[in-house]
């Protein structure tokens, strides 16, 4: 059975990611690097187990 594949990216279309199989975790963190970095009030993190392409 093939996984599934996940594709993305940033809003300004600068990145875009291709993923196979779901992450191992997707979490919202709050702290202010994480604020700084994103200029929002949190940031969401994944955890891929297997590969994970950017382009
Ligand atoms: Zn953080």
């Amino acid at each position: 059975m093939e996984a599934a594949i996940f594709e993305g990216g940033g809003f300004c279309g600068g990145i875009r990611f291709r993923m196979h199989g779901r992450p191992v975790f997707i979490h919202a963190c709050h702290c202010k690097d994480c604020q700084r970095r994103t200029g929002d009030a949190f940031a969401m993190n994944g955890l891929p187990e297997n590969a994970c392409n950017f382009a």
